[in-house]
């Protein structure tokens, strides 16, 4: 188990780590686990909390991306499917398999041979790793899978796998497995500026944004993996910088899985544009998503507009025609930018490269920027071996640890047998189920903290299973410093209640104040 350690200034003021990596999403998060796997000396500094940027933002799905197929990326997708049977084993709690529905509809750019063959493909590229082949189905297969789905031009289909990850808790678990290993992290951590030494860029300023005091960190070098904020870090080393990224907005919906009645995934072409997307189960919900629009809004700011919603509802409706769901039915949304590579002019948004890209800029500063979820761990291995380069050390020893390395949770093969101690306590079946799916292996230190102060197995909310004890766990455990971190990215119930969550905020925050007192 990672203790909660929160790295302080002055912590960081008297480190001068092999590595600084700014950026505490996914792929800041990876680096900092691969290069502490490595030996290395490491601080990771996240300007709001850990996740917050895109890698809380996504479709949550570990995934080949059945559509680069469509483009030919044969190299993308073989190594997204070797990924996903990777983290499929190292946090089964948090990345779990996932039926998929794919219908198709008469006059869809997709007709039915393509589906065939592509999924043939797809089992082919995945090799041993696959989580089971596909299955063609005929109009009345898919029916009886999907009974509410739109039967007007539906010609047939197919069923396949790929998994769902819970994208916050990922991040977090790759935070704290990289803390485990000796890396010093803060969340609420942003670098102000950057620090030279004769025009080398040794290291950064940092705010606190929880006290708002400053200080300084040293390192050897420095590694920007802010997402869709790197071309503006770039450019605290080079002003003149050229944009590496373009931005697309994708936003997702959240509705009561009750309104919609979809039994598995589904992955559809829109009616409206014909763009591939899904409609996803998430245990009393489905989101729905995602729209991919080019924009220039900043990220901090970015949100699902209302013609999104409309978008979404429309090819939600067009799919599910007894439905009829309107804003009404929306519990929630979110939305992030895409951090793509910047491609030539005029092409669409859909064809910009998911790959990712390292830019060593004149100051020695090492930008790692693109990529998906599923593949953070290969670009880590990338940007660490780059580094070890940088740095005069060799690439190799530990190197193999990033693929064998549980994340924490993920040390028991079979959470199961933590059912029956939960259910033992009193705890309902649902908080179990929920105890479970959130922190797999580590679910019996909750049940512990129940024992030890019966109040902890009070629900926080009369809609959602989460318990009072998730709120100490987060702080005592997971670096959470504010309400919103719990209640966004914790425990979720920001996105699966309907009033975001705002009925136990209250008791979080008392709960949040009450333990970092007693962490003093
Ligand atoms: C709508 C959408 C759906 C997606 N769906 C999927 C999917 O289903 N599967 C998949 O594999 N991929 C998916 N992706 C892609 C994936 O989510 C992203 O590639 C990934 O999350 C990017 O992670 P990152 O760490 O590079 O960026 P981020 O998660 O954005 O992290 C960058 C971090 O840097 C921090 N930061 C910025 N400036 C500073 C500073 N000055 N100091 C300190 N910290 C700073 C930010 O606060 C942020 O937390 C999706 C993306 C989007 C937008």
């Amino acid at each position: 188990m990672t203790p909660s350690f929160r790295a302080s200034l002055r912590d960081l003021a008297a480190a001068r780590p092999d590595l600084l990596i700014i950026g505490g999403g996914i792929t800041g998060a990876g680096i900092a686990r691969d290069a502490a796997l490595r030996g290395l000396d490491v601080v990771l500094v996240e300007a709001r909390d850990f996740g917050e940027g895109t890698s809380s933002r996504s479709s949550r799905l570990i995934h080949g991306g059945l559509r680069y197929l469509e483009q030919g990326r044969l190299g993308l997708v073989t190594e997204a499917l070797r990924e996903r049977a990777v983290l499929l084993r190292l946090a089964p709690h948090l990345v779990r398999p996932l039926p998929f529905v794919l219908p198709v509809f008469r006059g869809d750019r997709l007709s039915r041979w393509k589906v065939t063959l592509g999924l043939s493909l797809y089992d082919v590229l995945a090799g041993r790793g696959n989580v089971r082949r596909h299955q063609s189905l005929g109009k009345r297969g898919v029916l009886r899978l999907e009974p509410l789905l739109r039967e007007r031009g539906l010609v047939g289909g197919a069923l396949f796998h790929d998994a769902q990850c819970d994208d916050a808790r990922l991040t977090l678990a790759v935070v704290r497995a990289a803390a485990a290993r000796g890396a010093r992290v803060a969340n609420h951590m942003r670098v102000v500026d950057l620090l030279r030494e004769s025009n080398r860029i040794a290291g950064a300023r940092l705010r606190d944004e929880l006290s708002g005091e400053e200080g300084e960190v040293g390192a050897r070098l420095v590694v920007n993996a802010t997402g869709p904020w790197s071309d503006a870090v770039r450019r605290l080393e080079d002003p003149a910088a050229r944009p590496n990224l373009r931005a697309t907005r994708g936003s997702h919906l959240m509705i009561p899985a009750a309104r919609i009645s979809n039994r598995n995934a589904i992955l559809f072409t829109s009616p409206v544009d014909g763009r591939v997307m899904f409609v996803l189960p998430w245990g009393e919900w489905s989101y729905v998503g995602t729209t991919d629009t080019d924009t220039d809004e900043p990220a901090d700011q970015v949100h699902a507009t209302d013609a999104d919603l409309v978008y979404l509802l429309r090819s939600a409706n067009a799919l599910f025609p007894g439905a009829h769901l309107t804003p009404d039915d929306v519990v929630a949304t979110w939305a992030g930018l895409r951090p793509l590579l910047a491609a030539r002019p005029g092409l669409p948004e859909w064809a910009v490269s998911r790959e990712h890209r390292i830019l060593r800029g004149p100051g020695g500063m090492l930008t790692i920027a693109g990529g998906k979820l599923t593949t953070f761990r290969r670009m880590a291995a990338q940007l660490v071996d780059r580094a070890a380069g940088e740095l005069g050390s060799a690439p190799g020893s530990g190197r193999e640890l990033s693929e064998s390395d549980p994340l924490p949770g993920g040390e028991a093969v079979v959470v199961e047998g933590f059912r029956g101690p939960g259910l033992d306590l009193g705890l309902p079946p649902a908080t179990v189920d929920h105890l479970l799916r959130l922190y797999g292996g580590e679910a019996p230190a909750l049940y512990t903290m129940c024992r030890e102060r019966p109040g902890l197995a009070a629900r926080l909310h009369p809609e959602h299973p989460a318990i009072e004890a998730q709120v100490v766990f987060a702080v005592e455990r997971e670096l959470a410093r504010r309400p919103e971190d719990i209640l966004a990215r914790r425990i979720h119930l920001a996105t699966e209640t309907r009033d975001h969550g705002a009925r136990a905020a209250g008791r979080v925050a008392e709960l949040l104040a009450e333990t970092l007192a007693a962490l003093r």
